[in-house]
């Protein structure tokens, strides 16, 4: 008899999935290591293999395009850059050099390469890392003769596996797959780009037990909570089976009103935008019925490349996403690096507590010329727009006097220059650390508007390294802590006539909504793929029964306590999630 297993892991992309699984192991390949004399011939050998792996990745891009509204195929422009770096090509033309044959001097190019990406503590770059080595076998197997591996599917599956390459993603019949289930993998690993691109659940960071499960196991995967049962019982499949069977109904229900506004029971209009991070996150809002964006993560700018961008380029790409949203609040998130997000290029100092370390605004001190920079480009872009800059990881009153002395500096040479910009800026800042929390009366003076980052302020407030999986049943927002700074921002900025957002994951969270609206907050700023669910919560709901949520959840003890009030309340307005 098969034994029932549980196991949980990281949510990385939403929705229901049940089936029999097919594992994918990437088995890594022998590199054949001899001793050559022709190296021109060898050179000519590593030459062709690259162009053809560069064949096989153009292919793979067009496949992502064509198969998903989302455009996801950057990644394989990334794989296209690593093809295509000099440093990469230069040290494996030295090692053919020195002798060695085109296989082991090409792979040893790519370790050295991938080792450096490994070694930075951000799940980012150990997606990276694994692009390189993606890359790295693509091109070998074709030195070697050997066929792309390509796994054939014929019935649709739970694809698993220890993790999946974007090739393995890409090249698997999307009919087939029912959804994917890895044992590695953080939520911005590409499974989980990937996933949510191809509007398909995933789970990923499930440990070694999933590794153990059988080969043709039966399972139960739930990619909003990150649960996973391997050989339920009939019971079981017959409950998942109805729940599927809501959740598709309500999703059908909620993507065909997606662009009606949000309005409570009562009438009160809900500002419901959308957090981005580059222009097809822009192009998927809009289409999810996003009223704007609440928050748009410059950051992207800025990585996979090797210089800073220039202020051209940044205006180009402001404005290029600056048009998708004509007449609606645009926040930009200034840049909100250092700390876990490390920009190679730009020699970041070793920290011994990054989180705590040199991030976000406090870049003002030691690069200055990077934030006026934006700073400038962002008043240039933003013209005729309705734009809001928003500043990261503030948590004193002298950073925001600071940055608003910029903001009116580079306005004015601006307006020297002669150049156009935008005239009407309102100016926020983010709430993610407790001190900005409690200092919110205060820091109220010098802003418009706050936005509250849920992610990072219950991190500070619990004490918890967000990207720390053995910590992460600790980090709750739901937690009365995290909700009582919630609070307190709220209050205090509506004291002093500002609006407040929240742009956290917290705000996608279905079971969030009635506390944060109870709780008065202006604006839920959410990944796209959210909004059309959350938008169809709102209208179930009225502000008078929220606000007794609200207040029921600041007195719990226990985030589970917070979340069972909800659910009460939830089980008699009929609200199901
Ligand atoms: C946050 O901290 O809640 C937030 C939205 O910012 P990020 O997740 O980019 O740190
Ligand atoms: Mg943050």
């Amino acid at each position: 008899m098969r034994i029932r297993k549980q196991l949980t892991g990281i949510p990385a992309a939403p929705g229901l999935a049940k089936g029999s699984i097919v594992t994918i192991s990437n088995q890594n390949i022998t590199i054949p290591d001899y001793p050559i004399e022709d190296t021109e011939s060898e050179i000519f050998r590593f030459v062709s293999a690259r162009a053809a792996a560069k064949d096989d990745i153009s292919a793979f891009k067009e496949k992502v395009k064509s198969e998903t509204d989302s455009n996801e195929a950057e990644i394989f422009e990334a794989h296209m850059m690593f093809l295509d770096d000099d440093s990469l090509i230069s040290l494996a033309e030295q090692e053919i050099v020195a002798g060695k044959n085109a296989e082991s001097a090409w792979m040893k190019a790519v370790d050295f390469f991938a080792k450096q990406l490994e070694a930075i503590p951000d799940p980012m770059f150990a997606s990276r890392a694994m692009d390189v080595r993606d890359v790295g076998q693509r091109v070998v197997r074709h030195m070697m003769g050997l066929n792309q591996e390509v796994t054939k599917l014929t019935r649709p599956v739970i694809v698993t596996g220890r993790d999946l390459t974007p090739s393995d993603t890409v090249s698997l019949d999307k009919r087939m797959v029912l959804a994917f289930v890895t044992a590695e993998g953080g939520p911005t690993s590409h499974t989980a780009i990937l996933a949510k691109a191809f509007g398909l659940p995933a789970v990923v960071g499930l440990g070694e037990a999933l590794m153990t499960v059988e080969e043709d196991a039966y399972m139960l995967v739930d990619g909003n909570s990150g649960v996973v049962v391997v050989n339920p019982s009939d019971d079981e499949i017959a409950v998942f089976s109805d729940r599927q069977r809501a959740a598709n109904e309500a999703l059908h229900a909620a993507l065909a009103v997606a662009f009606e506004p949000a309005l409570t029971k009562d009438g009160m209009a809900v500002e419901v935008v959308a957090n981005i991070g580059g222009n097809d996150d822009a192009i998927f809002a809009h289409e999810n019925g996003a009223e704007g964006v609440g928050l748009f993560r410059t950051e992207f700018l800025y990585l996979d490349r090797n210089s800073l961008p220039t202020e051209e380029e940044q205006v180009k790409a402001y404005t290029q996403i600056f048009s998708h949203f004509k007449g609606q609040p645009v926040v930009v998130r200034t840049l909100d690096i250092g700390g876990d997000k490390e920009i190679p290029y730009m020699n970041f100092p070793k920290e011994l507590n990054p989180f705590l370390g040199w991030r976000g605004v406090r870049m003002l001190d030691g690069r200055e010329d990077i934030f006026r920079e934006q700073i400038r480009s962002l008043l240039r872009a933003g013209v005729g727009v309705d734009l809001r800059i928003m500043v990261p990881m503030i948590a004193v009153d002298e950073e925001v006097h600071a940055v608003r002395k910029i903001l009116n500096e580079e306005r004015d040479k601006l307006i020297n220059d002669g150049l156009p910009y935008a005239e009407k800026v309102q100016f926020g800042i983010m709430v993610e650390v407790p001190s900005a929390a409690i200092m919110a009366d205060r820091l109220a003076n010098g802003v418009d508007f706050f936005s509250i980052g849920t992610n990072d302020l219950t991190q500070y407030t619990l004490a918890v390294d967000r990207t720390n999986s053995q910590v992460a049943h600790l980090a709750s927002a739901f937690n009365p802590a995290v909700l009582y700074l919630i609070d307190r921002t709220i209050k205090c900025a509506h004291e002093k006539g500002r609006w407040v957002g929240l742009c956290g994951e917290f705000a996608g969270e279905p079971l969030a909504v009635p506390i944060l609206l109870g709780l008065g907050l202006d604006e839920f700023s959410m990944s796209p793929a959210r909004v059309p669910v959350i938008k169809q919560i709102i209208r179930k709901l009225d502000m008078q029964t929220c606000k007794v949520i609200a207040q029921k959840a600041l007195l719990a003890v226990t985030p589970e306590e917070v979340k069972e009030i909800v659910r009460k309340s939830y089980l008699e307005l009929g609200i199901s999630v």
